[in-house]
């Protein structure tokens, strides 16, 4: 689904770049080029981090303090978690 994304913003651009040369480039389009642009940089951003996996702290079950997300146990109470 996200690699769909991806090819999907690609070749939109591709499209994009290859209408603008067909049809001579004027500012209106340089515009509309930049915003593609940003929108796949945005969606390439998303999908890298999806891929990575959302990290967040780490809330303890037990105290409730946040911790790093890999921490082994819980700086504020000393309660080992579960992997
Ligand atoms: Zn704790």
């Amino acid at each position: 689904m996200k690699i769909v994304l991806g090819a999907v913003v690609l070749l939109g651009l591709a499209l994009t770049l290859a209408l603008a040369v067909q049809e001579g480039i004027d500012t209106r389009d340089a515009v509309t080029l930049v915003l593609i642009l940003g929108c796949g940089a945005l969606a390439f951003a998303a999908i890298r981090k999806a891929r990575l996996g959302a990290v967040g702290p780490n809330r303890c079950p037990g105290c409730s303090g946040l911790n790093s997300p890999h921490a082994p146990y819980c700086k504020h109470c000393g309660l080992r978690f579960e992997d």
